[in-house]
């Protein structure tokens, strides 16, 4: 059965839904995006996702589509005629379609932003069973640019990235710059040594991921370590437990890096905990 998506004001069937050839997205690949996931038909952490939304919209001179409470409409009349139980919604604003191809922006008054919306539905997104065995990832060189905090839609290198983890056996990558770990190719990367949680610290080298905000707060509401600093693959591959964190993937346990088995070589109990609270709160709080 066909979709319905979202574009530019119309609820349409997939097949029937269009974007111009000339539209900044697609040509010049300018545009962001946000990825909310639904558990039980209902949005987990939209208040986040549209705050930065907000952020990378600002940070490009990009005007805002929507308000956030239109957003909030449209994800919920997509989550209605789309009976979505559990799965995503994907939201992308380009600068949209000045007609024709030039590097400069064009001028909002005249291009109005163009919005894209669609679910994917991805039945017992919680139960996922890759949590269970955990995921093994390699570690591949970060030559992403330097506005990694703002979520473009350049996502060539990170798909590339992918492909090359996957050629090598492994679920995912993490990325290295200046010989410490950034983050994974889609998610936040965190390792546990003596109890005490390492992520990298924020900075326009990372997203700074709506999940990973409320990880860090649920993990020091149950007392829990947390040192946000950033650390090498050998220190990763020393480390008890490793995880990663977005918000499709929720938590999900490494349990290995670059062929190194950590620990026992089976997720760790604080990435499993941290999962658990994650989905038990999400479930919660979603609206
Ligand atoms: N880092 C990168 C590069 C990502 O692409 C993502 C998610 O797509 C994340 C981190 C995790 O962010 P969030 O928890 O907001 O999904």
């Amino acid at each position: 059965m066909s979709r319905i998506v979202y574009v530019n004001g119309e609820y349409l069937p997939e097949e029937d839904a269009k974007i111009s050839i000339f539209d900044r997205g697609f040509l010049m690949a300018d545009g962001v995006y946000e990825v909310t996931s639904v558990l039980d038909s209902k949005l987990i952490a939209f208040a986040g996702h549209s705050e930065r939304l907000q952020r990378s919209l600002n940070e490009l001179e990009m005007a805002a589509p929507a308000s956030k409470d239109e957003l909030l409409q449209i994800h919920r009349e997509l989550v209605k005629r789309n009976d979505l139980v559990d799965g995503l919604i994907y939201l992308q604003v380009t600068r949209g379609s000045p007609g024709d191809r030039d590097f400069v922006f064009p001028d909002p008054a005249e291009t109005p932003s163009t919005l894209v919306m669609f679910t994917q539905s991805k039945p017992g997104l919680a139960d996922n069973p890759a949590a269970k065995t955990g995921m093994s990832v390699i570690s591949i060189e970060d030559i992403r640019w330097g506005r990694c905090d703002i979520k473009t839609i350049q996502l060539l290198y990170p798909s590339m990235v992918k492909m090359m983890a996957k050629k090598a056996g492994a679920e995912d990558a993490w990325l290295v710059k200046d010989g410490v770990v950034t983050e994974g190719s889609s998610n936040n990367a965190y390792i546990v040594k003596g109890g005490k949680i390492i992520t990298r610290e924020l900075s326009n080298d990372i997203l700074h991921g709506i999940t990973r905000a409320a990880i860090l707060r649920y993990a020091r509401e149950a007392q829990m370590e947390v040192e946000e600093r950033s650390f090498t693959i050998e220190e990763a591959q020393d480390a008890d437990e490793a995880f990663v964190t977005s918000a499709s993937a929720f938590v999900m346990p490494v349990i290995e890096i670059d062929g190194v088995k950590l620990g026992d070589g089976t997720p760790g109990k604080v990435a499993l905990r941290l999962r658990e609270i994650y989905i038990e709160e999400s479930r919660k709080t979603a609206i």
